[in-house]
């Protein structure tokens, strides 16, 4: 499914199986009217989704996380023991960090953009973690979802393989721009060496179809 958000289409999936409806993401803050609406449009009722799984603690992804919780508070929120600690609030965003240290450097005409981001990273409500999610984990949903670390991007940055659907699910490890698979926003990529290794790695899974969140699903014949 996808849907537009702060002038930018992004594109959260949902795993369905017989007994499980996996959203993976959750977009930006304040989202979730949005989110339950493209549910509905793909004949998925909000209340029935069983699970979240969070690549990473980016606005993008969390942001409305905490508000579909406690709306909905049947669903088992997961994410890697890494990005727990950030998405619960237990550690400081390591994105807040970088974008603090950079604020320091930004020069007179940016500092406003700076600061606005600074404030809106600040404003990201934690979630509790329910379930943590290890590399190599084999998750229940449509015939085994593998779980992959794919730090770079952050950390604890985690991307899912379904074998039996040949398809990938990379969070942020990957976007697609104008058709083709990059590494996302390498400007706010905290360990690019890292990044570009776990590109490679989901590159090689030589999976059919790789469905990025920003930039959306990429067949591969
Ligand atoms: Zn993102």
């Amino acid at each position: 499914m996808n849907f537009e958000a702060v002038n930018d289409t992004i594109y959260p999936v949902v795993l369905c199986d017989s007994s499980h409806r996996v959203l993976v993401d959750c977009g930006y803050m304040g989202s979730l009217p949005k989110i339950e609406e493209a549910l509905r449009e793909n004949d998925i009722a909000p209340e029935c989704i069983t699970h979240i799984i969070l690549t990473h603690h980016d606005h993008d992804h969390v942001g409305a996380a905490a508000a579909f919780k406690k709306k909905y508070p049947g669903v088992t929120v997961m994410a890697s023991a890494i990005e727990a600690a950030y998405i619960s609030g237990a550690a400081k965003s390591l994105r807040l960090e970088q974008a603090e240290q950079l604020q320091k450097s930004l020069p007179p005409e940016q500092q406003a953009f700076g600061e606005a981001f600074c404030s809106l990273l600040r404003r990201i409500e934690p979630v509790k973690i329910d379930c943590l999610l290890n590399a190599g984990d084999v998750l229940p949903f449509c015939g085994g979802c593998q779980v992959l670390a794919t730090p770079g991007h952050t950390p604890g940055h985690i991307s899912l393989y379904i074998p039996q659907l040949e398809t990938i699910i990379p969070g942020d490890a990957m976007a697609l721009i104008n058709g083709k698979p990059v590494i996302a926003n390498p400007q706010f990529t905290l360990d690019v060496e890292k990044a570009a290794a776990s590109f490679e790695r989901l590159m090689s899974l030589k999976a059919r179809k790789i469905i990025c969140y920003h930039g959306g699903p990429l067949n591969i014949n």
